[in-house]
């Protein structure tokens, strides 16, 4: 079955879950969105598995007495072109606002669902933006999700960005290749090798939080980017009940390594609102990082970083000098910052 049946055909509604997992859910004030590929495999994993917890609704979404509706501060970049520019030498791409699954956890929940003003499509703006600012020289699609755009659209935009000298690097955020593996295909592979010569590195970095979720389909596609010398890294959120423990991040780790895929950077969790529920303390993750850092090498570890709330940036949430797990955070003024 090609990927854009598989995502036509997901689960979208209460009754599609009910139907498809044979129990109710909560009704909630979020968007479902699940290919029903891999709500099989959600099936399979069960009620207590990091992935039921992940994607199913919760009724502790609809919280909305704590957390941000923009915890790290989009607003405050966007520059109401397509992109935010946060950092002097980079920027965030978003080109569209729609993703191959609705994670339950999502920083920019409130925003997706809203339908922000950050997504709106000013290409022509975003170009001459990045022409007038040549110390930009990379550019990092995210969204929504990137792989969901259809490989003509993928391929103008890395064309049109191939065409703004400064521009050296292009990164893309995706969710895709664990939800729809088989959107890993030739079409997508021929345009990602493209990009590999049109820049000076192209990387591809998957959002993957737990070893479930790299079953042997997802492991293929993977090798099929691998083997093609595509550069591929990982990101991970640390997440409640999901992933929280050293063995289960030891286990993603060591699997992504053996995937040669570079694990690049466990977020702490943003304070999104309808999210808190997967929300932990620092103190907590700081704990789980320093065994981690007693069992993986230095290759097979990502850096820990933590957005400070707001849009401030991002900054090392691992303090390795002290040990001393205080929830204390310096930021790039060397300011102290407690966080809860
Ligand atoms: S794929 Fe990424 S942007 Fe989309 S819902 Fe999941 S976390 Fe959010």
């Amino acid at each position: 079955m090609s990927w854009t049946h598989e995502f036509k055909e997901a689960l979208k509604t209460n009754e599609d879950l009910k139907n498809f997992f044979d129990q109710d859910f909560p009704e909630i004030n979020y968007p479902l969105f699940i290919p029903q590929v891999f709500a099989s495999k959600i099936l399979e994993a069960g009620p207590d598995s990091a992935l039921w917890k992940q994607f199913l609704p919760n009724e502790q979404e609809d919280n909305q007495t704590l957390g941000r509706l923009d915890p790290i501060g989009d607003k405050v970049h966007a520059k109401n072109n397509q992109l935010i520019h946060r950092y002097e030498n980079r920027v965030l791409f978003t080109p569209t606002t729609v993703c191959p699954i609705l994670c339950r956890y999502c920083f920019r929940k409130n925003e997706l669902s809203l339908k922000d003003d950050i997504f709106d499509q000013k290409f022509t703006e975003a170009k001459k933006y990045l022409k007038e600012n040549p110390s930009i020289n990379e550019v990092i699609f995210t969204g929504g999700d990137p792989f969901i755009l259809s490989n003509e659209k993928l391929a103008f935009y890395i064309q049109e960005f191939s065409e703004i000298d400064s521009l050296k690097y292009l990164r893309f955020h995706t969710r895709t290749p664990i939800i729809l593996p088989s959107r890993i295909d030739e079409g997508l592979l021929s345009i990602l090798i493209s990009a590999k010569h049109l820049f000076k590195r192209s990387l591809i970095m998957i959002h993957v939080n737990h070893v479930s979720e790299l079953t042997d389909d997802v492991a293929e596609a993977i090798e099929q980017l691998t083997n093609e010398g595509i550069e591929v890294y990982s990101q991970t959120v640390l997440l409640k009940g999901v992933n929280d423990s050293t063995d289960a991040l030891f286990d993603l780790f060591t699997k992504l390594s053996d995937c040669k895929v570079k694990p690049y950077y466990l977020h702490h969790p943003d304070e999104a609102r309808g999210t808190m529920h997967f929300y932990l303390p620092l103190e907590e993750g700081r704990k789980i990082v320093a065994s981690l850092h007693n069992k993986l090498p230095g290759w097979a570890l990502p850096q820990y970083i933590i957005d400070i709330p707001g849009g401030e940036g991002k900054v090392p949430a691992f303090n390795p000098e002290s040990f001393e797990f205080s929830g204390v955070l310096i930021n790039r003024l060397g300011e102290k910052i407690k966080i809860n």
